[in-house]
């Protein structure tokens, strides 16, 4: 059952509530969400509901319908997001793992980890216990292997997992991976389930053959039972009567289990096809099916593979993988995981913990401009990974002046739309704050949704507030809803919280879902966007001297100037032409009118970098035929 606590309830009420459970033998979870703290009670034991409605501090019941408890999204409505090493998996985040199906040598785990790694894999796999259909067949390096599976996995920092097939093998296991895989042949394993539950640790849960989705959502709750929160759902084809793929890969699973469940849900196309041609595109038919990540088999020398070779892909193929999977990730509104923070930036991020305002428990803080739920809210969220308290300020001025003033450490701006354009009044104030720099960038998709209140329906609507340009984004929409009057408002988000405000069933609101859900509002319809490609790009940024050393260890690729030039013929091609003789490709050039010096004008560029000591050459070089010169920034993007 789900008990929902009143808000602010005391320490020692809530004592009092698990205790009661537990003497009647219940296992209680705290589950801290975003509206409510719950507590999760599950157990063998009947117990009448009302008996716990009337206990202090209890503000309502809820039954679970489902058979699993602790795995269900009735008991838990935000996303599990499992952590391995220093890597996240769930949420916003698609991840790969990838390796070898067996660990052969130390060596060949040494290269293909390399491999991997280099291309973007954030999680090494290999098995050292092999269950194999024929008993004559490699079986596995059984510790050995796994020694050097972690010496691997260390060698490029990458997390590990590995497949375990029996409880006596639990202790062992546990320093050696990072994550303990349970294979499809073992899901219904019970004894080992409860075995590998029992030591905390994530666990990586494939569905057995045959398995039905409850089955194998049952399987989950096993280990979840047994003492482990982290479990990821890996879906890798079941057998149908189908023979010229290994298994069918049922992608219909993804959004099933992710309605149904919290807990993050990865694919494996390649047991799922056992085709090697076949595993990018289910890899990236998974992604945008919903999966938080893929789990690929790959190896240097396919064809000399001691097992799974057919199915395991070349090095070069895993790269093309990656690439296409960054390519789709934005469209869902999604980013890729990476290794996130080298030694140098968790030292700048102590130091702005020690010199910014930080909330209570430490957390470094970003200013975005507008109110909850605004987009700029959301692509903080996804730049830091969620790792950040996005804090509104008015405008967008009020976000330069927090981050001056060390109220914030980051903020963030929108700097342009893919159909609207430049937003120049950010650009302006860049050019207004020297102190200021940029350290990267962050693409969102925009997906405007028609917002009501939960009785709404479209034919009793009668206004919709919104931005002007929410509004003009979703003219077909609109259109085809003549009877709904348009009414422009400064904000797509304030227009949620307006209508929220307003408790009015015939006012609507158009703004992101991140936005109704800040306002516990109802999505009527999702996407009435008229044109489905519709991105904004935002800078963030921070004070320069944190930028330094927040970028440093990186290789950027990205750099953005600004610089005005003598008042002479060609000045502006003398300069281009400096960018073009040191390979510096320029995506983006503005012209920005220079205050208080009427025409005359600074020029904004956004440039690509291959070779960074190329570009500080350019930038010298600038320097000499320019009259100012500015680098705002330079910093890794995965645009
Ligand atoms: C594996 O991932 O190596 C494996 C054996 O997979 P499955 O359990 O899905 O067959
Ligand atoms: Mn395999």
């Amino acid at each position: 059952m789900i008990i929902v606590l009143q808000k602010n309830i005391t320490e020692r009420k809530k004592a009092n509530i698990r205790a009661f459970l537990e003497d009647r033998g219940f296992q209680v979870r705290e589950i801290v969400g975003e509206e409510e703290i719950i507590f999760g009670a599950v157990g063998k034991s009947r117990i009448d509901l009302r008996s716990v409605e009337v206990l202090d501090g209890v503000n309502s019941v809820i039954p679970i319908s489902k058979p699993y408890k602790l795995a269900s999204r009735e008991l838990k409505k935000e996303d599990t997001i499992v952590r391995a090493g220093n890597i996240k998996i769930g949420g916003n985040r698609v991840m790969a793992i990838a390796g070898p199906c067996a660990i052969e040598s130390r060596e060949r785990m040494l290269d293909i980890a390399a491999e991997v790694a280099k291309a973007g894999a954030v999680m090494l796999r290999g098995g050292a216990f092999k269950p194999r259909t024929s008993p004559y067949a490699f079986q596995g390096l059984g510790e050995k292997g796994l020694m050097y599976l972690k010496e691997a996995g260390e060698s490029v920092g990458l997390p590990v997992t590995s497949e375990i097939v029996s409880p006596v093998y639990v202790d062992m296991m546990l320093d050696y991976v990072d994550v303990y895989q349970i294979g499809a042949r073992n899901m219904q394993n019970f004894e080992l389930l409860k075995a590998v539950g029992k030591t905390g640790k994530p666990v990586m849960l494939k569905r057995g053959l045959a398995a039905t989705i409850e089955e194998w959502l049952m399987a989950a709750e096993y280990l979840m039972a047994h003492g482990t929160d982290d479990v990821i759902l890996c879906e890798r084809g079941i057998r149908t009567f189908e023979t010229y793929t290994r298994n069918t890969l049922d992608l219909s699973a993804i959004p099933v289990v992710k309605k149904l469940s919290h807990l993050p849900v990865i694919v494996d196309p390649s047991h799922g096809t056992g085709l090697r041609g076949k595993v990018l595109p289910m890899a990236l038919a998974a992604v945008a099916a919903g999966a938080d990540g893929v789990m690929v088999e790959v190896h240097t020398e396919p064809d000399k593979a001691l097992s799974d070779g057919p199915q395991s892909l070349f090095p070069e193929q895993f790269e093309k993988l990656m690439r296409d999977i960054e390519a789709l990730v934005p469209v869902i509104g999604k980013s890729v995981e990476t290794i996130p923070m080298n030694k140098q930036k968790e030292i700048v991020i102590n130091e702005l913990k020690r010199s910014t305002d930080t909330d209570d428990k430490g957390g470094l803080k970003a200013s975005f401009q507008g109110v909850p739920g605004a987009y700029s809210e959301l692509a903080l969220n996804q730049f830091f990974d969620q790792d950040i308290i996005a804090e509104p300020y008015h405008a967008f001025k009020d976000v330069f002046s927090s981050v001056m003033h060390g109220h914030t450490a980051f903020g963030v701006l929108p700097v342009e739309n893919s159909l609207a354009g430049t937003i120049n009044d950010n650009f302006d104030l860049l050019l207004s704050h020297p102190d200021i720099e940029v350290i990267g960038e962050q693409q969102i998709r925009i997906i405007h949704t028609l917002i009501t209140l939960p009785e709404a329906d479209i034919d009793s609507i009668k206004k919709v507030y919104s931005h002007p340009q929410g509004l003009a984004q979703c003219a077909d929409f609109l259109d085809r809803h003549p009877h709904i009057e348009k009414v422009p408002f400064f904000d797509t988000a304030g227009a949620a919280a307006y209508i929220k405000e307003l408790n009015d069933p015939s006012c609507a609101a158009i703004a992101g879902a991140q936005a109704a859900s800040a306002y516990g509002l109802h999505i009527l319809k999702e996407g009435i966007e008229t044109n489905p490609r519709n991105y904004t790009r935002f800078y963030i940024i921070t004070r320069e001297e944190f930028a330094k050393d927040f970028t440093a260890n990186e290789t950027p690729n990205r750099g953005v100037l600004i610089f005005s030039t003598k008042n002479k013929p060609g000045a502006l091609f003398t300069a281009l032409q400096v960018l073009s003789n040191r390979g510096v490709n320029m995506n983006k050039l503005e012209s920005r009118p220079i205050l208080g010096k009427p025409w005359e004008y600074m020029f904004f560029v956004e440039t690509e970098i291959s070779d960074i000591d190329e570009f500080h050459l350019a930038v010298q070089e600038l320097k000499a035929s320019c009259q100012t010169v500015r680098v705002l920034g330079t910093f890794t993007s995965g645009r």
